[in-house]
C-alpha cells in the first residue's frame, strides 16, 4: 500500500503506523495504518480511489479537536485535511476557503477584511471542514449562520456542490455526520462591519474562554451536547463530579463540562468516565447526556 500511495503523495506526507495521539487535541489515540496529508483536491481524489480499489477503509478528519480515538487505533488510512488543504480567498463579503484551514485563522482573516460573522469561531481549535460537519458554534453564533454552500467529494471521487439547506445543520449536527462525503471547501457569506468592533468582540470571546475553559489541559472541548433546558457543567458540579477522575481522565476542576487528559489518560479512561457520568445523570436526574465528541474505533 505504501508504494502505491507514494505514486500520488510525496513520501514526507505519508506516515506509516502513525499514532493518532499526535493529531488529536486530547493527545489520545493509537496508530492508524497510514496517515496521508493531501494538499490538493486531486490528491484527495487519488488517495480515495486507491483505497477504494484496495478495499482499504478511509477515515477523514480535520484537526482532531472533537475526536476520541481508540487506544488500539484503527486499520486503514486516515486522511488529514487540517492545516494542509488550506487556501482561502476573500471577495466582497464572501469567503471561499478550503476545508483544512484553521477556523481561528479564517476568523482573523475575516476580521482583518472588516467582515463580521465569524467572531464566534475565535478559539475553536478545529478546521473549517470539521466545523461544517459539527456545525460548530459558540457565543450565539454557528457555522450555519454564515455558510452558503460546500464542495464535497463522494466515495467514488465525484465532486458535488451542496447548499447549506441540503446539510440539515442543527445543534452540533449535520447530515454529513452520517455520510461518507468529504468536505473539501466552503463558501461563506459575512456582513461588513467596523474592524475595531469585530476585533473587540473576538477579544472578549477569547478572554471568556481563557477564564472559563481548562485550556491548559488536552481535551476535546465540551464532552456532552446540551440537553434542552440543562446546563451540563453546573449539573455535573451539582452531582459532585467536578475533579472526579478515572485513570488520567478527569472532569475538569475549572469547567465540569470538559473532560481533560491530566497526563496519561487512555481512550478507555475517558470512555469509562463518559459512561459513568451518563449513568449517574440518568439515574439521579433523569437526564440523557449525549456525547458531542466523535468516538473513533473500538473502545471497551
Ligand atoms: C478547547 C476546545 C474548545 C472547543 N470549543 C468549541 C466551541 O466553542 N464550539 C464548538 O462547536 N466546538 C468546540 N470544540 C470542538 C471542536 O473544536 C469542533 O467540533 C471543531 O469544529 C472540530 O473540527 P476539527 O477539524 O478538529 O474536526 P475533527 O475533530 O478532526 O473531526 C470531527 C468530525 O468531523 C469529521 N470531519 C472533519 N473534517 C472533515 C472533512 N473535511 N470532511 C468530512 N468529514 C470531516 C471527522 O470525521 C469527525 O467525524 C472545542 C474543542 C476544544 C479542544
Amino acid at each position: 500500500m505504501y508504494s502505491k500511495l507514494k505514486q500520488y503523495i510525496p513520501e514526507e506526507r505519508i506516515k506509516k503506523d502513525e499514532p493518532m495521539s499526535n493529531h488529536t487535541t486530547f493527545r489520545i489515540g493509537g496508530p492508524v495504518g497510514f496517515m496521508v496529508l493531501p494538499q490538493s483536491i486531486l490528491e484527495v481524489q487519488q488517495v480515495l480511489q486507491l483505497c477504494r480499489q484496495e478495499g482499504y477503509p478511509v477515515f477523514v478528519f480535520g484537526l482532531g479537536s472533537n475526536l476520541l480515538v481508540s487506544d488500539r487505533g484503527f486499520s486503514g488510512a486516515a486522511i488529514k485535511l487540517g492545516n494542509h488543504l488550506k487556501s482561502s480567498y476573500i471577495s466582497g463579503d464572501e469567503i471561499f476557503a478550503e476545508a483544512g484551514i484553521r477556523l481561528s485563522e479564517l476568523s482573523k482573516k475575516a476580521a482583518a477584511s472588516g467582515l463580521s460573522g465569524l467572531e464566534f469561531a475565535e478559539g475553536i481549535p478545529g478546521s473549517l471542514g470539521g466545523a461544517v460537519v459539527m456545525n460548530a458554534g459558540a457565543y450565539g453564533g454557528e457555522i450555519k449562520d454564515v455558510l452558503v454552500e460546500i464542495l464535497a467529494m463522494d466515495p467514488d471521487g465525484n465532486l458535488i456542490t451542496l447548499a447549506v439547506s441540503d446539510l440539515k445543520l442543527g445543534y452540533r449536527s449535520s447530515i454529513l455526520q452520517n455520510t461518507d462525503l468529504i468536505v473539501l471547501s466552503a463558501l461563506l457569506k459575512l456582513k461588513p462591519d467596523q474592524q475595531t468592533e469585530i476585533k473587540a468582540r473576538m477579544k472578549e470571546f477569547a478572554k471568556s474562554r481563557r477564564e472559563k475553559q481548562p485550556l491548559e489541559y488536552p481535551s476535546a472541548g465540551s464532552t456532552f451536547k446540551r440537553p434542552e433546558g440543562v446546563y451540563v457543567g453546573p449539573l455535573l458540579e451539582q452531582m459532585g463530579l467536578k475533579g472526579f477522575s478515572i485513570g488520567g481522565a478527569q472532569v475538569s476542576v475549572k469547567h465540569a463540562g470538559f473532560i481533560v487528559n491530566t497526563g496519561n489518560a487512555t481512550a478507555r479512561d475517558v470512555m469509562q468516565l463518559i459512561r459513568y457520568i451518563q449513568k449517574k445523570a440518568r439515574d439521579e436526574h433523569g437526564v440523557e447526556l449525549e456525547s458531542e465528541i466523535r468516538i473513533i474505533g473500538q473502545i471497551d
